[in-house]
């Protein structure tokens, strides 16, 4: 089923949304090689924490850590642990809060020091995939529009679209319907209405979108071992168009300093 909220509702998940942000620039800025992954589910645990919310993730059928930490290959559900970040790296960090009730739900992928060019290119196109995607997130569009618009950016950058994975609608469960596919067709599945708010998570791979689950049970790795990236915000549809109920401060925001403030456009 799917719940639209109240303008009261959306403002009570964008307080949790302005959580989720803060605490994920913290990260962006604390993110550095020697560092593990563990030091960074501490930081965000208490960040969230000494905010008043509470680490959704944690438990969230038996997960272990306050934030999904995936590095290079891995695509999302990267479990934090003793891995070392090194330079080079390509780090994803996802994110949820949970504040009276409401979760949000964001992610993005940042470069640990220097990364290639290629890898750079990576980040940029799927932190464009999203921006696409809220886009579409317009009265009268569709989920399929979001999905088609989202791969069409993917594709034609020779990127491949994690088609097992989805989007998904948040409210006071951190994962409810609809499901929001990364590819589609214009026009088809749910209408959009004002109320209707989505987590939009394009995951994007450098070559194959094949995937597998590690042993671990839950780490999602490319099947050959290529990049792949990640970036996520909570939108909310209002009768004034889309809102990123997730969105960082553009001035502290290593992503979007590094590569372009393409949210600013939408929010
Ligand atoms: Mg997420
Ligand atoms: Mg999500």
């Amino acid at each position: 089923m799917v719940t639209l909220k109240s303008a009261r509702e959306i403002e009570a998940m964008r307080r949790s949304g302005t959580i989720t942000s803060q605490v994920l620039t913290e990260l962006m800025k604390s993110a550095h090689a020697g560092m593990s992954t563990a030091e960074l589910d501490t930081l965000a645990e208490r960040g969230i924490r000494d905010r008043g919310g509470v680490p959704t993730f944690k438990g969230y059928n038996g997960f272990p850590g306050s934030i999904c930490a995936s590095v290079n290959e891995e695509v999302v559900h990267g479990i934090p642990g003793s891995r070392v970040l090194n330079d080079g790296d390509l780090l994803s960090i996802d994110i949820g809060t949970t504040l009276d009730g409401y979760v949000s739900d964001s992610a993005v992928t940042i470069p640990i020091g220097n990364i290639t060019q290629n890898a750079r290119r990576l980040l940029e196109v799927t932190q464009e995939c999203l921006t696409v995607g809220i886009a579409q997130m317009r009265r009268g569009n569709h989920v399929g529009d979001i999905g088609a618009a989202v791969a069409a950016h993917a594709e034609k950058h020779g990127y491949g679209v994690v088609r097992e994975l989805v989007g998904h609608g948040v409210g006071r469960a951190m994962h409810e319907e609809p499901q929001v596919p990364n590819y589609g067709e214009p026009g088809t599945g749910m209408e959009l209405r004002p109320g209707l708010v989505l987590a939009l998570e394009p995951m994007i791979t450098q070559a194959s979108p094949q995937i597998r689950i590690l042993s671990d049970g839950w780490t999602v790795v490319t099947a050959d071992g290529k990049l792949a990236a990640h970036f996520e915000h909570t939108i909310a549809l209002t009768e004034d168009g889309p809102k990123i109920l997730t969105l960082r401060k553009h001035a502290e925001d290593p992503a979007t300093e590094r590569y372009r403030p393409t949210e600013e456009a939408i929010a």
